[in-house]
């Protein structure tokens, strides 16, 4: 099979590492890849956001499978462009990767699917917006509609606030992504990921995962990307599992199709537990990254044809090998991220850390000069680890961090702070 896989982070270091042990791969293309991953196949010179260029190298070198790994090329029609010259895609078309692109339209299909999750209200002007928040308690959600790079929500403490941020989002701090609005009741509880295959008709649960979105320990700074990932996560028990499938995935999943908009591809749910009953928090279009590296690092199951069957209808009858062993993974960043920060450093130790038992490092934001990495990006190297149990990942990840040189990182010394107090 000739595969062609779309992104250059971790997340799609670590398809492309578990696709490249596929039997089953002829060839592999990437756009653009990272240096992690370029030795794996072919690089070519395109970029994620050439959608038509990347639709129509598909067609012309016959691909037999494009694989996208992030929301904005998904958002913007790749998977349009690809199925309507037959070729298999894994991931949503446009319309049903609203589901991540738009808050309204995921909210408007959870209510209509049933599946339960915050009350809410859609707005555009200020004044109906902001008698609604009055009806509300705090703390006060508000949120764009649209994708704003993970920053399109404030949580809010106060009333003041509140309509502070009702009346700079739809000023339009976000552009377009805020010319609506979502105003939601807050939620109680622990958060965690869930993830599942779809061809659109047949689901086929993965893992879960809980990440770690604040920049320092303790849960503390700003919010980042994710700055590591554990799974199994042990909020995520057996009842609440089924709970997510009957209630949240499986009427979603229907509710789509029954729209005439198929979801093909993996659906990322974000989840608030609280006393084992899940409540719906977000949905998206693509796998967590980082959470898709621990999920690929606990997947024993050839992932090709299981990629391949989900894009082509195929998944009936399709069931997945999972190792019991726990995955932690840790980010290492550039100083000064989330904010600005250098690039450029070089980074050394990578292979001594990727020969400690049990450990895996993924690329992210690097760059190869002349074969030396250095840093390119704010999240740069991401430290996976697989364990008996939790501690022992957690114990192994970090001695992969301690194998690495790069002075001008940072990472979490607290990554599955949750699982460990638990156990
Ligand atoms: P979202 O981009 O919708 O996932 O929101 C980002 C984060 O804000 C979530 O991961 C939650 O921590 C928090 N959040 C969003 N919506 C709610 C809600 N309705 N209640 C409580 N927390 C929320």
């Amino acid at each position: 099979m000739k595969v062609l896989l779309v992104g250059g982070g971790g997340r799609e270091h670590a398809l492309g590492w578990k696709i490249a042990q596929s039997p089953e791969l002829s060839k592999l293309y990437l756009v653009p890849g990272n240096p992690g991953l370029n030795h794996l196949g072919e690089t070519l010179p395109l970029s994620d956001g050439d959608i038509e260029a990347i639709a129509d190298f598909a067609a012309e070198s016959k691909i037999d499978l494009v694989v996208v790994g992030p929301e904005a090329p998904l958002a913007a029609g790749l998977g349009d462009l690809l199925r309507d010259k037959g070729i298999a895609c894994f991931g949503p078309d446009r319309a049903a990767a609203q589901l991540e692109a738009s808050k309204s339209f995921m909210k408007d299909v959870s209510k209509a699917a049933g599946a339960p999750t915050a009350a809410y209200g859609k707005f555009t002007d200020a004044e109906p917006a902001k008698a609604f928040l009055r009806d509300q308690t705090a703390p006060y959600v508000i949120k764009a509609d649209g994708l704003a790079a993970g920053k399109g929500v404030v949580i809010a403490e106060t009333l003041a606030d509140a309509e502070t941020a009702v009346d700079d989002m739809l000023a339009g701090q976000f552009g377009a992504a805020s010319a609506s609005i979502v105003i939601e009741e807050f939620m109680h509880g622990e958060e965690a990921s869930f993830f599942a295959i779809t061809d659109g008709k047949t689901i086929v649960p993965l893992l879960d995962a809980q990440d770690h979105k604040r920049a320092f320990d303790g849960d503390k700074g700003p919010n980042t990307g994710g700055m590591g990932a554990y799974s199994p996560a042990p909020v995520f028990t057996q009842a609440v599992y089924e709970r997510t499938m009957r209630e949240i995935i499986e009427p979603v999943v229907a509710e789509m199709a029954k729209r005439g908009t198929p979801y093909v591809g993996v659906l990322y749910a974000g989840l608030m537990i609280e006393n084992e009953k899940p409540r719906l928090v977000e949905f998206n279009a693509r796998f967590g990254d980082p959470e898709c590296q621990i999920l690929m690092r606990r997947l024993r199951s050839d992932i090709l044809p299981l990629l391949y069957k989900a894009a082509t209808g195929a998944l009936d009858g399709v069931t997945l090998d999972w190792s019991d062993d726990a995955a932690a993974l840790v980010v290492m960043a550039a100083d000064g991220y989330p904010g600005s920060y250098e690039k450029g450093s070089p980074i050394d130790g990578i292979d001594t850390a990727n020969q400690l038992p049990g450990v895996v490092v993924f690329h992210a934001g690097t760059k190869s000069n002349d074969g030396e990495i250095v840093a390119n990006g704010g999240r740069v190297l991401n430290i996976s680890a697989t364990g008996a149990t939790i501690d022992e990942a957690v114990e192994r990840a970090y001695a992969g961090i301690a194998a690495i040189d790069w002075p001008q990182g940072f990472y979490r010394k607290d990554i599955a702070w949750r699982a460990l107090e638990k156990r």
